[in-house]
Protein backbone atom coordinates (compact mmCIF):
# COMPACT_ATOMS: atom_id res chain seq x y z
CA UNK A 1 0.00 0.00 0.00
CA UNK A 2 3.15 2.21 0.99
CA UNK A 3 4.84 1.39 -2.42
CA UNK A 4 1.29 1.94 -3.98
CA UNK A 5 0.74 5.25 -2.46
CA UNK A 6 4.22 6.26 -3.29
CA UNK A 7 4.33 5.60 -7.44
CA UNK A 8 1.04 7.38 -7.53
CA UNK A 9 2.47 10.46 -5.84
CA UNK A 10 4.78 10.32 -8.68
CA UNK A 11 2.59 10.26 -11.01
CA UNK A 12 1.23 13.38 -13.60
CA UNK A 13 -2.35 13.41 -12.85
CA UNK A 14 -2.95 16.51 -15.08
CA UNK A 15 -5.97 18.99 -14.41
CA UNK A 16 -8.94 17.96 -12.40
CA UNK A 17 -12.35 19.49 -12.29
CA UNK A 18 -14.59 18.66 -9.33
CA UNK A 19 -17.91 19.97 -10.43
CA UNK A 20 -21.46 20.38 -8.36
CA UNK A 21 -23.57 22.63 -5.86
CA UNK A 22 -22.06 23.57 -3.00
CA UNK A 23 -22.36 21.13 -0.21
CA UNK A 24 -21.60 18.04 -2.56
CA UNK A 25 -18.87 17.08 -0.85
CA UNK A 26 -15.59 18.76 -3.97
CA UNK A 27 -13.98 20.05 -0.74
CA UNK A 28 -14.05 16.75 1.22
CA UNK A 29 -13.31 15.05 -2.09
CA UNK A 30 -10.40 17.24 -3.34
CA UNK A 31 -8.63 16.67 0.08
CA UNK A 32 -8.81 12.42 -1.14
CA UNK A 33 -7.10 13.09 -3.90
CA UNK A 34 -4.55 15.16 -2.50
CA UNK A 35 -3.09 12.91 -0.57
CA UNK A 36 -3.35 10.00 -2.76
CA UNK A 37 -1.95 11.95 -5.61
CA UNK A 38 -0.14 14.67 -3.97
CA UNK A 39 -1.57 17.28 -6.37
CA UNK A 40 -2.54 20.44 -4.65
CA UNK A 41 -6.28 21.56 -4.30
CA UNK A 42 -7.38 24.72 -5.61
CA UNK A 43 -10.18 26.07 -4.06
CA UNK A 44 -11.21 29.52 -5.80
CA UNK A 45 -13.57 29.97 -2.91
CA UNK A 46 -10.34 29.30 -0.57
CA UNK A 47 -8.44 31.86 -2.70
CA UNK A 48 -10.76 34.26 -2.77
CA UNK A 49 -11.14 34.05 1.22
CA UNK A 50 -7.33 34.58 1.80
CA UNK A 51 -7.59 37.58 -0.30
CA UNK A 52 -10.59 38.94 1.92
CA UNK A 53 -8.66 38.23 4.95
CA UNK A 54 -5.82 39.86 3.84
CA UNK A 55 -7.90 42.98 2.63
CA UNK A 56 -6.08 43.28 -0.90
CA UNK A 57 -7.98 45.52 -3.64
CA UNK A 58 -9.56 42.01 -5.24
CA UNK A 59 -10.44 40.88 -1.02
CA UNK A 60 -12.15 44.23 -0.84
CA UNK A 61 -14.33 44.28 -4.01
CA UNK A 62 -15.25 40.63 -3.47
CA UNK A 63 -16.34 40.67 -0.03
CA UNK A 64 -19.72 41.75 -0.10
CA UNK A 65 -20.17 39.84 -3.65
CA UNK A 66 -19.63 36.42 -1.53
CA UNK A 67 -21.07 37.39 1.79
CA UNK A 68 -24.41 37.91 -0.24
CA UNK A 69 -23.57 34.29 -2.41
CA UNK A 70 -22.94 35.89 -5.69
CA UNK A 71 -20.38 35.03 -8.12
CA UNK A 72 -17.30 37.23 -8.66
CA UNK A 73 -16.89 38.60 -12.06
CA UNK A 74 -15.29 36.28 -14.55
CA UNK A 75 -12.47 38.91 -14.93
CA UNK A 76 -11.46 38.93 -11.22
CA UNK A 77 -11.42 34.91 -11.31
CA UNK A 78 -9.01 34.57 -14.19
CA UNK A 79 -5.74 36.55 -12.66
CA UNK A 80 -6.36 34.45 -9.48
CA UNK A 81 -6.16 31.44 -11.11
CA UNK A 82 -3.70 32.25 -13.87
CA UNK A 83 -1.32 32.87 -11.19
CA UNK A 84 -2.09 29.63 -8.61
CA UNK A 85 -1.59 27.42 -11.93
CA UNK A 86 1.76 28.22 -12.96
CA UNK A 87 2.89 27.65 -9.57
CA UNK A 88 5.26 24.66 -9.13
CA UNK A 89 3.29 22.97 -7.07
CA UNK A 90 1.32 22.38 -10.34
CA UNK A 91 3.35 20.72 -12.71
CA UNK A 92 1.90 17.21 -12.63
CA UNK A 93 -1.39 18.45 -11.69
CA UNK A 94 -4.23 19.43 -9.61
CA UNK A 95 -7.41 19.63 -8.40
CA UNK A 96 -9.51 22.39 -9.24
CA UNK A 97 -12.72 22.93 -6.51
CA UNK A 98 -15.06 25.63 -7.32
CA UNK A 99 -13.80 26.50 -10.73
CA UNK A 100 -15.12 26.68 -13.78
CA UNK A 101 -18.17 28.00 -12.15
CA UNK A 102 -19.60 29.64 -15.49
CA UNK A 103 -19.42 28.33 -18.89
CA UNK A 104 -16.92 31.48 -19.78
CA UNK A 105 -14.75 30.37 -16.91
CA UNK A 106 -14.79 26.91 -18.72
CA UNK A 107 -13.81 28.41 -22.20
CA UNK A 108 -11.29 30.19 -20.61
CA UNK A 109 -9.69 27.29 -18.90
CA UNK A 110 -9.71 25.18 -21.89
CA UNK A 111 -7.37 28.17 -23.96
CA UNK A 112 -5.35 28.50 -20.74
CA UNK A 113 -4.75 25.05 -20.25
CA UNK A 114 -3.86 24.71 -24.28
CA UNK A 115 -1.33 27.52 -24.20
CA UNK A 116 0.02 26.11 -20.58
CA UNK A 117 2.59 23.40 -20.35
CA UNK A 118 2.19 21.89 -16.85
CA UNK A 119 4.44 19.06 -16.96
CA UNK A 120 7.88 20.28 -17.60
CA UNK A 121 9.72 17.86 -16.22
CA UNK A 122 9.29 15.40 -18.97
CA UNK A 123 10.78 15.70 -22.32
CA UNK A 124 7.36 14.72 -24.12
CA UNK A 125 6.22 17.78 -22.35
CA UNK A 126 2.93 16.13 -22.77
CA UNK A 127 -0.41 17.93 -21.79
CA UNK A 128 -2.97 16.26 -20.27
CA UNK A 129 -6.92 17.70 -20.88
CA UNK A 130 -8.91 18.02 -17.63
CA UNK A 131 -10.61 14.75 -16.52
CA UNK A 132 -14.28 16.46 -15.21
CA UNK A 133 -16.23 15.24 -12.64
CA UNK A 134 -19.67 15.82 -11.49
CA UNK A 135 -20.55 15.01 -8.29
CA UNK A 136 -24.55 14.84 -8.09
CA UNK A 137 -26.72 15.04 -4.73
CA UNK A 138 -30.29 15.54 -3.68
CA UNK A 139 -31.31 19.04 -2.65
CA UNK A 140 -32.57 17.98 0.67
CA UNK A 141 -29.15 16.31 1.62
CA UNK A 142 -27.49 19.51 0.50
CA UNK A 143 -29.08 21.54 2.76
CA UNK A 144 -28.41 19.17 5.86
CA UNK A 145 -25.18 19.04 4.56
CA UNK A 146 -25.03 22.77 4.20
CA UNK A 147 -26.49 24.17 7.31
CA UNK A 148 -24.55 21.51 9.24
CA UNK A 149 -21.28 22.86 7.88
CA UNK A 150 -18.77 24.11 10.97
CA UNK A 151 -14.86 25.05 10.48
CA UNK A 152 -12.44 25.33 13.46
CA UNK A 153 -10.51 28.70 12.50
CA UNK A 154 -7.59 27.32 13.66
CA UNK A 155 -6.73 24.37 12.12
CA UNK A 156 -9.39 24.79 9.49
CA UNK A 157 -10.77 21.16 9.67
CA UNK A 158 -14.01 20.78 8.96
CA UNK A 159 -17.10 19.15 10.74
CA UNK A 160 -20.85 18.50 9.98
CA UNK A 161 -22.97 18.48 13.18
CA UNK A 162 -25.47 15.81 11.47
CA UNK A 163 -22.71 13.59 9.82
CA UNK A 164 -19.33 14.28 11.47
CA UNK A 165 -19.54 15.95 14.49
CA UNK A 166 -16.81 16.96 16.92
CA UNK A 167 -16.01 14.66 19.97
CA UNK A 168 -17.36 17.85 22.14
CA UNK A 169 -20.33 20.01 20.68
CA UNK A 170 -19.17 23.16 18.83
CA UNK A 171 -15.21 22.47 19.50
CA UNK A 172 -12.46 21.29 17.96
CA UNK A 173 -11.32 17.82 18.28
CA UNK A 174 -7.77 18.95 17.17
CA UNK A 175 -7.41 22.06 18.89
CA UNK A 176 -10.55 23.07 21.30
CA UNK A 177 -11.31 26.22 18.96
CA UNK A 178 -14.54 26.82 18.70
CA UNK A 179 -15.89 25.66 15.33
CA UNK A 180 -17.27 28.71 13.05
CA UNK A 181 -20.44 28.53 10.74
CA UNK A 182 -18.56 30.49 7.29
CA UNK A 183 -21.12 33.65 6.77
CA UNK A 184 -22.27 32.27 3.65
CA UNK A 185 -23.30 29.34 4.63
CA UNK A 186 -26.10 30.89 6.83
CA UNK A 187 -29.67 29.55 6.29
CA UNK A 188 -30.54 33.05 4.71
CA UNK A 189 -27.45 32.87 2.17
CA UNK A 190 -27.71 29.09 1.20
CA UNK A 191 -30.87 29.97 -1.12
CA UNK A 192 -29.01 32.44 -3.20
CA UNK A 193 -26.04 30.24 -3.45
CA UNK A 194 -28.07 26.83 -4.91
CA UNK A 195 -29.81 29.36 -6.99
CA UNK A 196 -26.52 31.14 -8.58
CA UNK A 197 -25.54 27.09 -8.57
CA UNK A 198 -28.60 26.18 -11.28
CA UNK A 199 -28.30 29.69 -12.94
CA UNK A 200 -24.64 29.39 -13.99
CA UNK A 201 -22.87 26.38 -13.09
CA UNK A 202 -25.76 23.94 -14.44
CA UNK A 203 -24.31 25.38 -18.10
CA UNK A 204 -20.15 23.86 -17.09
CA UNK A 205 -21.67 20.78 -16.85
CA UNK A 206 -23.42 20.95 -20.03
CA UNK A 207 -20.45 22.38 -21.59
CA UNK A 208 -18.34 19.57 -20.82
CA UNK A 209 -21.13 16.78 -21.41
CA UNK A 210 -20.87 18.19 -24.93
CA UNK A 211 -17.87 17.18 -25.18
CA UNK A 212 -17.75 13.77 -23.51
CA UNK A 213 -15.78 15.30 -21.02
CA UNK A 214 -18.18 14.92 -18.11
CA UNK A 215 -17.90 12.10 -15.41
CA UNK A 216 -21.31 12.08 -13.16
CA UNK A 217 -20.65 10.17 -9.90
CA UNK A 218 -23.75 10.16 -7.25
CA UNK A 219 -22.04 11.82 -4.07
CA UNK A 220 -24.88 11.09 -1.68
CA UNK A 221 -23.35 7.62 -0.91
CA UNK A 222 -20.77 7.10 1.49
CA UNK A 223 -17.76 9.47 1.10
CA UNK A 224 -15.12 6.23 0.76
CA UNK A 225 -17.73 5.02 -1.86
CA UNK A 226 -17.71 8.14 -3.85
CA UNK A 227 -14.04 8.22 -3.10
CA UNK A 228 -13.13 4.82 -5.07
CA UNK A 229 -15.12 5.72 -7.57
CA UNK A 230 -13.20 9.50 -8.31
CA UNK A 231 -9.71 7.63 -8.08
CA UNK A 232 -11.26 5.09 -10.90
CA UNK A 233 -11.99 7.84 -12.92
CA UNK A 234 -8.54 9.30 -12.62
CA UNK A 235 -7.09 5.61 -12.84
CA UNK A 236 -9.15 5.10 -16.47
CA UNK A 237 -7.31 8.36 -17.47
CA UNK A 238 -3.58 6.65 -16.79
CA UNK A 239 -4.80 4.03 -19.38
CA UNK A 240 -5.92 6.45 -21.82
CA UNK A 241 -1.98 7.85 -21.91
CA UNK A 242 -1.07 10.34 -19.69
CA UNK A 243 1.35 9.25 -17.79
P1 LIG B 1 -16.95 28.22 -2.34
O1 LIG B 1 -16.06 28.15 -1.15
O2 LIG B 1 -16.42 27.48 -3.53
O3 LIG B 1 -18.39 27.83 -2.05
O4 LIG B 1 -16.99 29.76 -2.78
C1 LIG B 1 -17.43 30.76 -1.91
C2 LIG B 1 -17.83 31.99 -2.72
O5 LIG B 1 -16.69 32.48 -3.45
C3 LIG B 1 -18.88 31.76 -3.78
O6 LIG B 1 -20.20 31.80 -3.25
C4 LIG B 1 -18.61 32.90 -4.75
O7 LIG B 1 -19.10 34.13 -4.23
C5 LIG B 1 -17.09 32.97 -4.74
N1 LIG B 1 -16.49 32.10 -5.78
C6 LIG B 1 -15.74 30.97 -5.58
N2 LIG B 1 -15.34 30.44 -6.75
C7 LIG B 1 -15.85 31.25 -7.72
C8 LIG B 1 -15.81 31.24 -9.15
N3 LIG B 1 -15.18 30.25 -9.82
N4 LIG B 1 -16.44 32.24 -9.81
C9 LIG B 1 -17.08 33.21 -9.16
N5 LIG B 1 -17.19 33.28 -7.82
C10 LIG B 1 -16.56 32.32 -7.10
Amino acid sequence: MANESANETARNIGPVILLGPPGAGKGTQSKQIVDRYGVPQISTGDLLRDHVGRGTELGLEAKAIMARGELVPDELMYGIVATRLREADCQRGFVLDGFPRTAAQAGWLDAFLEKEVFDNRSDKREKCPPVVIQLLVDYTQLLLRLTGRRSCPTCGRLYNIHSQPPLVDELCDVDGSKLVIRDDDRESVISGRLAAYETQTRRVADYYRAQRRLVAIHADRPMAEVTAQIFGVIGRRFQGGCQ
